[in-house]
């Protein structure tokens, strides 16, 4: 395509609510063939709500609701965010001292002098606080159930269960069955669990699932589909998803996501509608004359 031809598509872009990074990104996708998307804030709305709080025998919900919403009250993950506001309206949340976000994992940090940990289930066993059955049972119900089961344990001991979830976004089924036409095979990739990845993969028309992928692992997917041949665009909105958007042949990012993320892609979708990824697709190719 000629300089102007891409100004022109870069100029279009902009209408269509695409943010690109520079004209040359346009020329990068002509020959992408595989598209990588990250459930949680994604494919999905990423607005986590409280469907559930298990705890282990001898345990009060009050207290595990109460350590948790104080602890995730400081992280800026989705499911922190649920976590912090299903907390007791009545009274303050205890103050965080040491405060730790494990990136794909969980947060830690001393609530009313107590060690607390949130996480993926694994991320407890981490810290040797293993589940009791009961727990295990409630991880899997909820998993089962498409939902995120997070993990709850302070003092060396696993406390209870807090089972998070959110929705499909309205356009995200119609947007994968339109990349399909247009030659794209879809992969969903994220760090939830199978269970409810394979869930939202059903809903929305996707075969291909990638899950329990911790962050740093999500690049390495990338990769391997490039080694395999592939020509791979990926679309995500998280924090962990920036290093996979820069190895991607074409990033696009969320305009709802993060900062990091917006930065690492070669293009912005700035209203995070995967509708929108379609269009930038069909305007990069129409741009290079591949399709009229
Ligand atoms: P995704 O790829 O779907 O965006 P992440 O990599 O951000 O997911 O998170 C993977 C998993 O790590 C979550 O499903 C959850 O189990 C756990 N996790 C991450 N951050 C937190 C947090 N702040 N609180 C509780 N659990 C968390
Ligand atoms: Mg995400």
């Amino acid at each position: 395509a000629t300089p102007t031809a891409l100004m022109v598509g870069t100029g279009r872009g902009a209408q269509l609510g695409i943010l690109i990074k520079g004209p040359e990104v346009l020329e990068s996708t002509r020959r992408v063939d595989t598209i990588v998307l990250d459930k949680t804030g994604t494919v999905t709305t990423g607005e986590m709500t409280v469907h559930d709080v298990v705890v282990a025998e001898g345990e009060s919900v009050d207290d595990v609701r109460r350590l948790a919403a104080a602890l995730e009250s400081a992280s800026e993950h989705p499911i922190g965010r649920a976590i912090a506001a299903q907390a007791d309206p009545a009274g303050p949340l205890p103050v965080v001292e040491e405060f730790a976000s494990r990136e794909g994992l969980g947060v830690q940090g001393v609530v009313e002098g107590h060690a607390v940990v949130v996480g993926r289930p694994s991320l407890l066993a981490d810290w040797a606080q293993h589940l009791p059955p009961s727990l295990v049972a409630a991880v899997e119900r909820a998993q089962s159930e498409g939902r995120t089961a997070v993990a709850v344990g302070w003092d060396g001991r696993a406390r209870g269960v807090i089972v998070v979830g959110d929705t499909v976004k309205p356009t995200s089924a119609q947007a994968v069955a339109a990349l399909r036409g247009l030659g794209l095979t879809p992969i969903l990739l994220t760090g939830d669990n199978e269970a409810a990845a394979r869930h939202v993969a059903h809903e929305v028309g996707i075969e291909t699932v990638v899950a329990d992928v911790l962050p740093a692992d999500k690049v390495a997917e990338v990769q391997r589909l490039q080694a395999a041949g592939k020509v791979v665009a990926m679309v995500g909105d998280g924090v962990n998803d920036a290093a996979a958007l820069a190895q991607a042949d074409l990033g696009l990012s969320m305009g709802t996501g993060t900062d990091v993320a917006i930065e690492a892609g070669d293009l912005t979708l700035v209203r995070g509608d995967l509708l929108v990824a379609v269009d930038a697709i069909r305007l990069s190719r129409r741009t290079l004359g591949t399709i009229k």
